[in-house]
């Protein structure tokens, strides 16, 4: 079902007044009622981002069908207004120079297909997001996850710009051809991030494009915030003392979450962290480890970055989990109507609600495209 929060509301409505209709006669101030409208109303009144969603393509063109992926039918569904969209170019493994610049622009040239076929546009600024949450149209802002495709030359940073990008993960799983700096999952070798690292990001702060230092070392985080001029994201991470319930999985995550120092360093430096769906295996979960880190570093400063994806090829199989709208076990509703009332739940306001859904990162999103 398409869930377009204007639908939601006008389904939410004949459920409450035919199936509980009776029992709501008689409370008509049913928690449970003032609850649902109140999911509803957030979703339709402020701007909900995912700042971390994959949409993976394949690099050879054999199996690739635009139509394939029902981008905005999966948006729509899940109240969102926007997706920083993003890939990877380094698995499998890249063996030679170029290899990730072929890559590179490959996926996008999929993704301008993906998004003609959806009938979407990528956000290139804050006003056009907003100009799209206006018109009740869900916006992609175009992301990268890991500057494999730079290797030593900047200028091919411009180029991502052209195409769209607005928002760069610096690292990824694996080290790029030219070395940017060292990776959290990674011995360190370089003390923190290389020159051709701190170059790429004086170049994203003159262009206009946000930088995302998830998958960096605590080095290479504090040697990005002090050549940074504008604030910087973590987008999927978590706090590092939520380990959920499955044991496997919390050894596995540990190198990738934060501590709660770091996360202080991110946050005084004016960072945005993102609260990933691992680790949370229901959405009460998940909205507990938001409020760890909102402990931690106060609301302004805590974002969602789910490292799921909202679409894949249809027909593809996909591991549990792993979809956005199907994130938790029995999710009934799309992913943000699921959040939103998760973080009710647990005790945040709407306003609070409207800063960690969305308005931290258009904040340092707005900041940060406005260029030097
Ligand atoms: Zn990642
Ligand atoms: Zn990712």
């Amino acid at each position: 079902m398409k869930n377009d929060p204007a639908k939601f509301t006008r389904r939410k409505f004949i459920i409450t007044s035919t199936t509980v209709g009776a029992s709501l006669l008689l409370n008509p101030f049913s928690s449970w009622a003032e609850s649902e409208s109140e999911v509803a109303k957030i979703v339709s009144g402020t701007i909900g981002v995912d700042t971390h969603n994959h949409l993976d393509v394949p690099f050879t063109d054999e199996s690739f069908l635009a139509k394939q992926y029902d981008l905005s039918g999966e948006l729509k569904k899940s109240g969102l207004s926007a997706i920083c969209m993003t890939f990877q170019m380094d698995r499998p493994n890249l063996t030679r120079p170029e290899e990730a610049y072929e890559r590179f622009i490959s996926s996008l040239d999929k993704m301008d297909e993906i998004l003609k076929a959806n009938n979407l546009k990528r956000a290139l600024n804050l006003s056009e997001l907003k100009a799209a949450r206006k018109e009740n149209k869900p916006a992609v802002i175009q992301s990268v996850e890991g500057g494999h495709f730079i290797e030593d030359k900047l200028e091919r940073l411009e180029l991502a710009y052209q195409r769209g990008i607005r928002h760069l993960g610096l690292l990824h799983d694996n080290q790029s051809h030219v070395p940017l700096g060292d990776i959290y999952t990674d011995p360190p070798q370089y003390g923190g991030l290389t020159d051709t690292g701190k170059n790429v990001i004086r170049e994203c702060n003159r262009l206009g494009i946000l930088m995302d230092l998830t998958h960096c070392s605590n080095e290479s985080i504090n040697d990005a915030l002090e050549v940074s001029t504008k604030p910087m994201l973590i987008s999927h991470t978590g706090l590092n003392t939520q380990l959920g319930t499955n044991e496997k999985m919390a050894k596995m995550m540990m190198p990738r979450l934060i501590s709660k120092e770091q996360a202080k360093i991110v946050a005084s430096a004016g960072g945005v962290i993102g609260v990933w769906t691992h680790l949370a295996e229901t959405p009460l979960e998940y909205a507990q480890n938001v409020r760890a880190l909102v402990d931690c570093v106060g609301t302004e400063h805590v974002c969602i970055g789910t490292d799921t994806k909202m679409t894949a090829r249809a027909g593809a199989t996909e591991r549990p989990g792993s979809m956005t709208n199907a994130a938790w076990k029995e999710q009934k509703e799309g992913f943000y109507y699921t959040v939103v009332d998760a973080l009710l739940k647990t005790g945040f306001n709407k306003k609070e609600i409207e800063q960690i859904g969305g308005s931290n990162y258009c904040r340092i999103f707005d900041k940060a495209t406005r260029g030097s």
